[in-house]
């Protein structure tokens, strides 16, 4: 546990002071309103505040209040949400009005337990909400107040883990202002959307004096972000088909996982994924080939994937022809493979298959 070695309740003095006379003027902003502030939440997980400002209040004059909002169709609510993306929120908020209706008298519940039940309220919006709307002391932890508190407590880990996400909900709550819940947490995240952005503007900063990345002059470098990505393990074996004039075949396909743009020899994937790599009949036309003399074997990784790579030859027959009809595709000399087919990987073919010749 990072140890706060300096004064919490002044820091929240500097922070209030500033935000009392910085903020910005929000129309969400202009009453306590639990239902407004959820909807401004809502629109703000994926939009920035300028972006959304027109569609929030084209929303809030069709559906004033909770009860107008459970009572809409969902089409209605769609045809307000235009503009904004990412339609399942808005399909989660005439969920979540419906069921204020049904079960809280059309008011939005008090209590955090009884929040997080509304469909597509997690612990961010039902903080949010309680707490700007009923000043219910809980403090909020979204992006920009992570980065606050990574800075001020120069917190190295990376704050996309679970772990981290934790201690630093612990590190908000400690440093709520009990008194003020509603105007601290909205101050903490007009600080990180105003002032302590990615680039921070340090000099004008109401915290600086309390910052240790500013002190050590660290605020670049946290905080440390990146999600842990879980390397998908795979086959992939290359099939090389032969044509009676020694020149192999390379098909170029949008759709598949990997090499999406350039010209490749087709390839199997195991295990299968539920989506065909190619299009057409090509996938169930290399599963009827038998694959003779699997070569290779190389490590090799792309993204997330760890794969082991392995090809095959076989001769090709006209006869298959409509397998691959209406693809783009082209015919190469082993020799040219390596400008043809631009991946490492090519080279590494060539260079075992040479040793084998
Ligand atoms: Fe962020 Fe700089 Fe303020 Fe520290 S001093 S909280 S890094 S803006």
């Amino acid at each position: 546990m990072i140890k706060i070695d300096h004064s919490i309740a002044k820091f929240n003095k500097f922070l209030l002071k500033w935000y009392n006379k910085n903020k910005r003027n929000l129309p969400f902003r202009e009453k306590k309103d639990p239902y407004s502030i959820w909807i401004s939440e809502i629109m703000l997980q994926q939009t920035r505040v300028n972006a959304m400002l027109a569609s929030y209040s084209k929303f809030i004059f069709r559906f004033p209040d909770i009860e107008s909002l459970a009572n809409a169709d969902e089409e209605e609510v769609l045809r307000h949400w235009k503009g904004l993306g990412y339609y399942s929120r808005a399909i989660n908020l005439l969920k979540g009005a419906k069921y204020i209706s049904e079960n809280h008298s059309n008011s939005f519940p008090k209590s955090l337990e009884e929040a997080l039940k509304i469909p597509g309220v997690g612990q961010y919006t039902a903080r949010a909400v309680l707490s700007i709307s009923y000043d219910v002391p809980i403090a909020v932890l979204d992006g920009n107040v992570k980065r606050v508190l990574s800075r001020v407590l120069e917190f190295k880990e990376n704050i996309d883990l679970n772990l981290s996400h934790k201690k630093l909900q612990e590190y908000a709550d400690n440093f709520l202002n009990q008194e003020d819940p509603s105007n601290h947490n909205q101050a903490m995240m007009e600080l990180g959307a105003m002032i302590c952005l990615p680039n921070p503007t340090c000099a004008i900063c109401p915290v600086q004096s309390f910052c240790k990345s500013f002190s050590n002059n660290t605020q670049l470098s946290i905080p440390l972000t990146g999600k842990e990505k879980k390397k998908i393990e795979i086959e992939l074996i290359f099939r090389f088909f032969e044509s009676e004039d020694k020149k192999v075949l390379l098909i170029k396909e949008k759709s598949r996982r990997f090499f999406k743009k350039v010209y490749s020899p087709p390839f199997q994937i195991q295990p299968k994924s539920n989506k065909n790599e190619f299009t057409g009949s090509l996938d169930s036309f290399l599963e009827t080939i038998e694959i003779k003399n699997k070569q290779g074997g190389f490590k090799h990784s792309i993204t997330n994937h760890s794969i082991k790579v392995y090809y095959a030859i076989n001769k090709w027959d006209n006869k298959l022809e409509n397998n691959i009809y209406g693809m783009e595709r082209k015919w190469v000399k082993w020799e040219d493979l390596g400008e043809e087919f631009p991946s490492s990987l090519s080279k590494k073919i060539l260079k075992f298959r040479s040793r084998l010749e």
